[in-house]
């Protein structure tokens, strides 16, 4: 019987360890935190149930969706899906729609958004190689800076003109205002894009429940997980991977290591590893987000999701409302929970704030863009800090993480996978995927690539677009 360690309770972790429990594979799982489901938890908050931020899951690959259905089987609700953007203080649909795009914008915006897509068409900018560049060709000068340039550039903290082509390839890949036009008259019949998908399946019991109830499957097949034990090691032995050493310097040994820890902390514990690779890991960094949950005693703010906010004159950049995601989250409870997400690098200063601080400034912005009104009453509020979670994507950096590629790639039986561990900017469902071929590479000796999960979209999504053009 072979024997598989495994890093990393999340979507990843969780969905390979489920695929080799089937297969009657020994797994043992070491997380660091003491929770199941990574970036993909639940967690109780005021006796409701919230996620770390929305959590969306669509996928058209048959394989995530067997791992969701066999898992949930029918306990899930399919959601309605309303998103907006908060923009120049007024709310526009998302899928953007054409009437609801003229209603809210001047017509000297709108002959400026023409006029500037027309331009990009006849003189389009040549290799476009940053985010600016490619969605600028596509959409005009004018429409980025009015649905892309803020948001983005909150998000990942540096100019859009920095961040990769790539980026926005593998997000709003194949979708242009054309499209988006046609859409928002004739509607998105068959869920073509994904980005413009209205409806989605979300577990009861929260996101998270989905990788608890995997567990359950895994240890009811013998699989074994050790909580609270994070990896800080691995044992290598003539380029071949054998096993790993936890925190407290214990030594577990196996045929296979599959790692969804960072990829940049992994390079770290291989004991053998060249300086000029630890350099190269170097350049690859993160970018961190901060969660302020506030709780207000009123059952109906607004309908939407969640709502992305493009404005340069507050902080945050998303907020999700709970009690509009399934009935079953708010458990009868008559106060709405909602989500502010605020990103940051380590050493920002609004990483380093106290919680005090960052409640004031959720506080301040919601009331700021007229989501709650002025006299509303805040009746709790928690911050979340979630470190790493956004592999950032700066022009450069497919140089560096193919030479990462490479070296790994050279020990055998280690596999990374997942949003950190393999640095794509993964969903839930490319890490499902992930997880479930780095399962099958084992058990059947195949040799699919992972590495081009999420930037060969042929293979899961039939060649169709990503994902939304902003998640
Ligand atoms: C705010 C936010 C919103 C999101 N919205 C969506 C959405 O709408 N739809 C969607 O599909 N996806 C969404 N995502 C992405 C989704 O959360 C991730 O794609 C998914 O959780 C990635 O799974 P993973 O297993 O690759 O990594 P993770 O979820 O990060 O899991 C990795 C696990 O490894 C553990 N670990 C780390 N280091 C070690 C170590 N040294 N030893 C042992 N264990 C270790 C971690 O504790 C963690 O449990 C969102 C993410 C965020 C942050």
């Amino acid at each position: 019987m072979k024997k598989v360690i495994v890093i990393g309770a999340g979507p990843a972790g969780i969905s390979a360890s489920y695929m080799l429990s089937k297969n009657n594979v020994k797994v043992e799982i070491f997380e660091a935190s003491p929770y199941v489901g990574g970036m993909s938890r639940s967690f109780n908050l005021w006796g409701q149930t919230v996620d770390l931020g929305p959590h969306r899951f669509f996928s058209k690959e048959p394989k995530v969706n067997q791992f969701f259905n066999e898992v949930l089987k029918d306990d899930y609700t399919n959601v309605s899906r309303l998103t907006r953007i908060y923009y120049n203080k007024r709310f526009f649909d998302y899928p953007l729609k054409l009437f609801n795009v003229f209603k809210n914008l001047s017509i000297s915006t709108i002959v400026s958004v023409l006029y500037y897509y027309i331009k990009q068409q006849i003189i389009p900018i040549k290799n476009p190689r940053s985010f600016e560049d490619w969605v600028t060709n596509r959409f005009g000068k004018k429409l980025y800076g009015i649905f892309f340039k803020n948001y983005t550039e909150k998000l990942w903290g540096i100019p859009g003109s920095k961040i990769d082509a790539d980026w926005a390839a593998q997000r709003i890949k194949g979708l242009s205002l054309i499209e988006a036009v046609i859409n928002s008259i004739r509607g998105n019949k068959n869920n073509k894009h994904k980005t413009l998908v209205d409806q989605f399946k979300y577990p009861n019991g929260g996101t998270g429940s989905l990788y608890n109830k995997a567990l359950e499957h895994i240890e009811s097949h013998g699989g074994v997980i050790y909580m609270e034990q994070p990896i800080s090691k691995l044992i290598i032995n003539n380029n071949v991977c054998k096993g790993v050493v936890t925190k407290d310097g214990e030594e577990h040994y196996a045929d296979y290591v599959i790692s969804s820890m960072p990829i940049t902390k992994l390079i770290k514990g291989i004991d053998i590893t060249p300086k000029d690779i630890l350099d190269t890991a170097k350049k690859l960094y993160f970018r961190n987000t901060i969660l302020v949950y506030l709780e207000i005693n009123d059952e109906h703010l607004f309908d939407d999701n969640w709502i992305y906010i493009h404005a340069p004159n507050v902080k945050h950049g998303r907020i999700t409302n709970f009690r509009n995601w399934a009935p079953s989250l708010n458990k009868d409870k008559k106060s709405t929970i909602l989500c502010m997400e605020f990103w940051a690098f380590d050493n920002d200063d609004i990483w380093k704030a106290e919680d005090e601080y960052l409640a004031s400034i959720a506080e301040q912005e919601l009331k700021e863009i007229k989501l709650i009104s002025a006299d509303e009453k805040i009746e709790n509020v928690q911050v979340k800090r979630v470190p790493k979670c956004y592999p950032v994507y700066e022009t450069g950096y497919k140089e560096h993480l193919q030479i990462i590629e490479n070296y790994l790639n050279s020990i055998d039986n280690l596999i990374p996978i997942g949003r950190y561990g393999a640095f794509k900017y993964n969903n839930q469902d490319h890490s499902i995927l992930m997880g479930i071929l780095a399962g099958e590479n084992i058990c059947y000796n195949s040799n699919i690539n992972l590495w081009d999960i999420n930037t060969d979209t042929d293979y899961q999504e039939d060649g169709e677009v990503k994902d939304v053009l902003i998640q």
